[in-house]
């Protein structure tokens, strides 16, 4: 994983097992002009304008670069509304790479999950997983469910250096699934990597045991399988006795332990749209096919063109080639280890999708109710154009129940890498970035809400800086900040 970098030992620094055949200008923009953008955007990197943006580290979703063999396949899309055979294709591939025999294709990864929630989640169940997802809870909320998180507790703390901090408590689960009752629980709910911990995986021998714990007591077993292929390298190069399985193999062995799984395309398939539900059991398949017809499209197409499913295909074919997952998770970790030896406070391990910066240690002056994760995201667009998004209080959203913001443990900066885009050189950039404002950290102004939606509030918000017009201040704000209780409710 080191890049070494001729710094020590072996002197062979391993690169990107491709090279660029076209490139795509981006805009440099002066600080004037992101200070502008910025206090326009409501202080929400999302709602910033990407032509604004220089190296654009918001999410890895849907921001890959295709290979010259997908935009072929691209020109071989058969657009008939019934039976495309790029959906035969797509299926076909499915069934070989990840093992589940049905596929409803659907426009993206929300839509897989919208129809598994709707087939299988009554008003009043539980369903328990390793820490939720945006989208995920949104819809399991929606279909009258309600989640409830038994991922270790390491998972939660950005400090710990467990291997495998995706992984399922075993006694939390068993204890949930005591408390409200087999029949109130539709299915257990498993990432892989979780996204919300930092990307991290879930160990082999954790998702057996997890799965044979549910099995044995007749619940299935969903896999979140939208990063499964990232969570197989870690597997590989972690977990002992897999040093010499091939990926494939991994990730094949991954999904048998469970009954489906959702996946959005937009992260490992290596596309910029699509998703897609697989299952075994051909009864359930048959009911997501009749949802699909209704909210998505035909059950040969979901949404996605002919030609989307055919790129798809052959990105799940790319997505598992050994060298091609080294280069991109180690330019993660190339990225993060420069942060970490500069002293600044991020999660560890270091993930596969991304650096998750901890704002609480980063920004210790606010408090969380200043959004933190928020602020530094909005900080360092204006330092340097480079766009990152918060995961923190208010990804997390409120409690149906009570209204309260949920507190969410960690409160972190996400800086995901999009597959295949970036250079070594956008991550040195990056990197001295986000250095320099830790460097002046106590400039960073907290953050009030100016507008705030019901629903996933954290696409659409709009924010303020408390003190001042300007995210960063002219001098410490640490006197200004700790006279503030909770701002959030606004
Ligand atoms: C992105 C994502 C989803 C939702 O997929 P979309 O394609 O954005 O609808 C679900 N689960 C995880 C873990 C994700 O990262």
């Amino acid at each position: 994983m080191n890049r070494n970098n001729g710094k020590t030992r072996n002197r062979r620094s391993w690169a990107e097992p491709y090279k660029i055949k076209m490139v795509e200008p981006i805009k440099m923009t002066t600080r004037p002009q992101r200070e502008k953008a910025i206090a326009d955007a409501g202080f929400n990197t999302f709602l910033l304008s990407s032509k604004d943006v220089y190296i654009d580290l918001l999410t890895d979703s849907g921001t890959n670069a295709m290979s010259d063999n997908q935009w072929a396949g691209m020109l071989l899309g058969d657009e008939a509304y019934a039976g495309s055979r790029n959906f035969d294709r797509l299926q076909k591939t499915i069934t070989e790479y990840y093992g589940y025999e049905h596929t409803i294709p659907t426009h993206q990864g929300r839509g897989a999950e919208h129809i598994l929630s709707m087939l299988t989640i009554r008003k009043g169940d539980s369903i328990p997983g390793n820490m939720y997802f945006t989208t995920t809870r949104m819809h399991q909320e929606l279909a009258g469910g309600q989640f409830v998180d038994v991922i270790i507790d390491e998972a939660h703390d950005p400090t710990s250096l467990h291997p495998f901090k995706g992984n399922i408590d075993l006694d939390k689960l068993q204890s949930v699934i005591d408390d409200v009752g087999v029949a109130h629980i539709p299915y257990l709910c498993m990432h892989a990597t979780v996204n919300m911990a930092g990307g991290q995986p879930i160990s082999m021998a954790n998702i057996r045991a997890a799965s044979k714990l549910c099995h044995n007591q007749d619940i299935p077993v969903f896999l979140d399988a939208t990063r499964a292929v990232e969570n197989a390298y870690f597997i590989k190069i972690r977990e002992e006795g897999f040093e010499n399985t091939s990926i494939e193999d991994i990730l094949k062995a991954m999904c048998s332990h469970t009954d489906g799984c959702t996946v959005s395309g937009k992260k490992d398939c290596l596309v910029n749209i699509g998703g897609f539900l697989a299952l075994n059991d051909a009864e359930l398949a048959d009911r997501a096919r009749n949802e699909c017809v209704i909210y998505e499209g035909l059950h040969t197409y979901g949404g996605m063109a002919g030609r989307d499913m055919e790129a798809m295909a052959r990105g799940i074919e790319e997505s598992v080639e050994f060298n091609y997952l080294h280069a991109r998770i180690g330019q993660v970790v190339y990225l993060g280890e420069q942060l970490l030896e500069a002293g600044v406070p991020i999660v560890e391990p270091i993930g596969g999708h991304g650096i998750f910066v901890d704002a609480r240690r980063f920004l210790p002056h606010l408090t969380q109710d200043q959004f933190p994760a928020q602020a530094l995201a909005a900080a360092l667009y204006v330092d340097s154009g480079v766009r990152g998004m918060e995961r923190g209080v208010v990804s997390a959203g409120r409690d149906p129940n009570t209204g309260q913001n949920r507190k969410s443990r960690l409160e972190l900066v996400r800086l995901t890498l999009p597959r295949r885009v970036y250079t070594q050189a956008h991550m040195d950039v990056t990197a001295e970035s986000v250095i320099d404002l830790f460097e002046k950290r106590d400039h960073i102004r907290g953050l009030t809400f100016s507008y705030e939606p019901d629903h996933l509030r954290f696409f659409r918000a709009r924010f303020h800086p408390i003190g001042g017009d300007s995210i960063l201040a002219d001098a410490p704000v640490t006197s200004v900040s700790s006279t503030m209780s909770d701002t959030a409710s606004v």
